[in-house]
């Protein structure tokens, strides 16, 4: 079949199993081209198959030789319909770990549930014994909780009162005020209920309790600030306070480790194009001025450099409990040009004052599509 893009919204619906591949790869060798370092040898990675977690996966196997387990909740293609990214880049990971005889196995299925823990516990006490690092890179719309049933829906909304601001199609290339009513408690709590840190001390608390996390353990979950500009969406918003109780978590993993001399500790990360940020409003905009900048000053960075940067420069010697990968993002320099040209982008201006060229070309390789050398003429099998 010939596969196209498919854009809805924010989302692509088709995904290219080739460029997936190639997405991959090229992560590969660009871990490749800065050498070996040392890190944690056995690595559970909940949400491995795309954006952040997938690029901590290729940068611990290729970088620090680990062998890891990747839990991620995909769709195998069907029919006519192409599988998920996540679906093709695991399975083009698998093919490369394996080819260089590194460890490599994967869970397919969803994180939130016990079942899922449980076929994760037995895969690590069969084949690993225990875990030495534990990445938490989920990022879901919704939760089905596992002890009550309960189906949670995440929002991104502020909190406390509406909130008016610019944002972009980047598809469209139209630049436009959106409003947003602020969340009711409901809404708060339930965003909280999904992406807050109650998952992430289960799978822990779990883990802990079958005794498959080796001493001098760690675990690291993904976090994101951001600048003042997005506070009301990001910071301040209901994604913020599932960040939140993030930080919370850790705190509490933190005592919970401490008998298998253990840490937990949050990573800031950049603001990159993922399938989870193309959702939230404003941010694209935000982006798209990010990459002009940081690209011209030669500090852009994608979510692998940012993983390799991570472990092999920040995360066995950095002691804070919020690892800042947003330094180079956050510097004074760049948020001021930022914040300067915010009031001037408009969709006229797009074009000129923003890399949302950039953005778009992010954003079409999530799905496999826009690489260089690859014949998307060429029929493929799904
Ligand atoms: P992403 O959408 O690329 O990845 C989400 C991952 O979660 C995928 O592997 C997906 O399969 C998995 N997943 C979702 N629901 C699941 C379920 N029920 N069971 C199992 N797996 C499931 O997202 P991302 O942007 O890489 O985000 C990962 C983390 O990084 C999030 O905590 C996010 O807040 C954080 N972060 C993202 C950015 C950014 O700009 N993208 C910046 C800083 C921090």
């Amino acid at each position: 079949m010939i596969i196209e893009p498919k854009i809805r919204g924010f989302i692509c619906t088709a995904a290219h199993p080739v460029g997936c591949a190639k997405a991959v790869e090229e992560q590969i060798r660009y871990v490749q081209s800065k050498g070996s370092f040392s890190g944690p040898k056995r690595v559970l990675i909940l949400g491995s198959s795309t954006g952040y977690g997938l690029a901590s996966r290729i940068a611990l196997t290729f970088g620090a030789n680990a062998k890891t387990i990747g839990v991620a909740f995909e769709r195998p293609a069907e029919g006519n319909r192409t599988a998920s990214p996540g679906w093709y880049n695991t399975a083009a990971f698998e093919r490369f770990a394996h080819d260089e005889n590194h460890y490599a196995k994967s869970i397919n299925g969803d994180a939130f549930s016990t079942a899922i823990k449980q076929e994760t516990a037995n895969l690590i006490r069969q084949d690993l014994g225990q875990i030495d690092l534990v990445i938490y890179s989920l990022a879901s719309p919704r939760r089905v909780h596992p002890v009550t049933g309960q189906i949670f829906s995440s929002v991104l909304k502020p909190i406390g009162q509406s909130f008016t601001g610019k944002t972009v199609d980047p598809m469209k290339g139209e630049v436009k005020d959106i409003t947003l009513e602020p969340a009711t408690d409901a809404e708060i709590a339930d965003t909280i209920a999904v992406m807050g840190g109650e998952d992430w001390a289960m799978w822990i608390d779990f883990l802990l309790k079958e005794n498959l996390l080796a001493e001098g353990v760690s675990t690291v979950a993904y976090d994101y600030v951001g600048p003042k500009l997005t506070y009301p969406i990001y910071k301040e918003g209901t994604i913020g306070a599932a960040k939140a109780h993030v930080y919370e978590t850790a705190i509490q993993l933190n005592k919970t480790l401490q008998k298998r001399k253990g840490r937990a500790l949050l990573s800031v990360n950049k603001a990159l194009v993922t399938q989870a940020s193309s959702a939230i409003p404003v941010v694209p905009l935000y982006i798209s001025l990010l990459y002009k900048i940081m690209k011209k000053q030669g500090t852009h960075e994608g979510c692998i450099e940012q993983m390799v940067r991570l472990f092999s420069q920040k995360f066995m010697t950095d002691q804070s409990d919020r690892i800042r990968m947003d330094d180079w993002e956050m510097n004074g320099g760049v948020q001021d040009e930022i914040k300067q040209l915010w009031s001037q982008v408009t969709t006229e201006t797009l074009a000129a004052l923003t890399d949302i060229e950039g953005y778009r070309q992010d954003f079409y390789r999530l799905f496999g599509f826009q690489f260089p050398g690859i014949d998307y003429n060429a029929d493929v099998e799904l």
